[in-house]
């Protein structure tokens, strides 16, 4: 969206406050101009001209999870979320980008990654695989390419991501490679600090390198990656989560799962679910699992709860970032579930980090892990 869109979405507000009740942000920061409804009045004086925009003024539109539950539950339809990252990259254009995201925006255009890590060292992750077979899941031909992301490539904590999906494909028998350095950011996070005009290399390099393998499908254990690829790459390649390729494969019986007595709950991350529209496909898979019991959340599917890792929040607000995970906690404990299934790296970093912090007994795992521990012969 232009801001030009603004008014227009302004005009559609009837200012019910409905989207203030659904915001997590607005749980923790009682002042209307950190709400959705207060963010598009500002972001209205700001087109009219009777706004200077302040480095207050980015602070405030920082302060979101851009995690789409406020344009969810409105009734008007206002897309709140795309006047968020509209006015996310006109501030970075007008003032800078934010002083917390510059050092990580610089880092990744020269690293092409957000871990300030040597590119060349994003395939590290496979070093504690036992029985590695001899091409280490890299291919110079395949119809699959896995494209990993950055988080679950180097941050230890959900390594084990990459790790289970390849040994699960493998065990389907599916032709698939990784690109290993060869990958570089999709470019998600310059969306959220407002910087998408440098996505352009990142883009360019990664379409090249999948079409250099004959590929015709992706997929991808990140959601906000294959969010970017199907909102800013322009390709006809099919794109996939890993819970839809699991559940085909599930489906194509490719994949069989033992008893696991276990009860789960299931956290839908926002680009996977409420953005991504993906809802069913990690709950056929839970229910494929013989033994399995799963309680849902009291917030699920379009409804769910932000974990507190989205919209760059991290970065910008850690301890804002820490109070909605902490409210997630307390809806997952209430469950009475013993291990919180979801499926993103980002979603198991700040669940699992907040659940070590509050010493809550609660495992925390990623669908891959779960689908890892009931294959039949895994
Ligand atoms: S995107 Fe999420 S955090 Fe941001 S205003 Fe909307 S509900 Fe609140
Ligand atoms: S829910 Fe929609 S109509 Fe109601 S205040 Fe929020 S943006 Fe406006």
């Amino acid at each position: 969206m232009n801001l030009e869109n603004v008014e227009k979405q302004f005009n559609q507000c009837n200012k019910c406050g409905l989207c203030l009740a659904t915001c997590p942000v607005c749980k923790e920061l009682l002042l209307e101009k950190y709400t959705p409804r207060g963010k598009i009045l500002l972001a209205r004086y700001y087109c009219r001209g009777g706004l200077d925009l302040s480095a207050r003024c980015r602070d405030i539109f920082a302060e979101c999870l851009l995690c789409g539950a406020c344009s969810a539950t409105c009734p008007s339809g206002v897309d709140l979320t795309g006047v968020f990252v509209a006015m996310r990259e006109e501030l970075a254009a007008n003032k800078g980008l934010h002083p917390k995201l510059k050092s990580a925006v610089e880092s990744l255009i020269k690293n092409h990654n957000i871990s300030d890590e040597d590119n060349a060292e994003r395939g590290e992750w496979r070093d504690d695989i036992r029985n590695m077979p001899d091409h280490m899941y890299e291919r110079d031909r395949a119809e699959v390419v896995y494209f990993v992301g950055c988080v679950a490539s180097f941050f230890p904590m959900v390594q084990e991501i990459p790790r289970n999906l390849v040994q699960i494909l493998d065990s389907a028998g599916e032709d698939f490679t990784i690109l290993a350095g060869e990958e570089w950011c999709c470019g998600f996070p310059l969306i959220g600090a407002g910087a998408p005009d440098r996505m352009k290399e990142l883009i360019d390099h990664n379409l090249e390198k999948v079409k250099a393998l004959g590929a015709a499908k992706i997929v991808f254990s990140c959601p906000s990656c294959l969010r970017t690829w199907k909102e800013y790459y322009n390709t006809d390649l099919e794109l996939f989560h890993s819970t839809e390729f699991i559940q085909n494969l599930i489906d194509k019986g490719n994949i069989s799962l033992r008893n696991l007595s276990v009860k789960v709950t299931y956290h839908d991350p926002c680009d996977l679910g409420r953005n991504g529209r993906v809802y069913e496909a990690p709950r056929q898979i839970l229910k494929s699992i013989p033994g399995l019991t799963l309680v849902e959340l009291e917030k699920n599917r379009a409804q769910s709860v932000c974990c507190g890792g989205g919209g760059n929040l991290e970065m910008a607000d850690p301890e804002l970032s820490k109070k909605v995970a902490q409210r997630k906690i307390e809806e997952i404990r209430d469950t009475g579930a013993e291990i919180v299934v979801t499926s993103c790296q980002q979603c198991v970093r700040t669940i699992k980090g907040m659940v070590r912090r509050k010493k809550v007994a609660i495992d925390v795992i990623d669908i891959t892990g779960l689908v890892k521990r009931a294959i039949a012969h895994g």
